[in-house]
């Protein structure tokens, strides 16, 4: 069956990198937000999932690195593994660097904050994503939240979009 699954060959280096949000059954259901930087999936677990509200600034809880290769993972992660659970791609396509001092993301992910700009099928427009201190304890606590823009939308429920960006299918599940 014919899905808008994006080309796996090799980048050129010209195209804008690649993002996804995975949306995870763990034990506790969550969206992963994951950026193409350096080589890598810089990684964030959002529990509420974004928000296209501008108001709204989300929990973003930085976990690890995942390879590349992972970025359009659907499926079902086994029982005894750390994230056991299924998983979709609940959005995914590119985005760019646009500040807040230059368009470097490596930098600006070492700096603590970063502003970008989403080309998803669901996400879309300018977003930031910002370090704190907030929580202590090993944690690396970071906010993402919606810039105003035409692509914000006020009270947003990511639930309200809740099929695959791969398939089109609504999973059959709770949340
Ligand atoms: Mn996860």
């Amino acid at each position: 069956m014919a899905t808008a699954i994006p080309e796996a060959a090799p980048r050129t280096g010209a195209e804008r990198p690649r993002f996804a949000v995975q949306k995870h059954w763990a034990r506790n259901l969550h969206y992963d937000f994951r950026l193409e930087i350096g080589g890598a999936l810089v990684s964030w677990a959002v529990p509420k999932g974004p928000s296209k509200d501008p108001s709204v600034k989300r929990l973003a809880i930085h976990v690890e690195d995942h390879p590349l290769d992972y970025l359009l993972f659907e499926g079902a992660l086994p029982e005894g593994d750390y994230g056991a659970g299924e998983v979709i791609v609940w959005d995914y396509g590119e985005f760019e660097v646009v500040g807040p001092a230059g368009e470097d993301a490596a930098a600006a992910l070492s700096e603590g904050v970063m502003r970008i700009v989403l080309y998803g099928t669901k996400l879309r427009g300018e977003w930031t994503i910002l370090k704190t201190k907030m929580g202590g304890g090993k944690r690396e606590n970071w906010l993402l939240q919606k810039m105003q823009d035409e692509f914000a939308l006020a009270d947003y429920d990511p639930e309200s979009e809740p099929a695959s960006a791969l398939t089109g299918k609504v999973p059959q599940r709770r949340g």
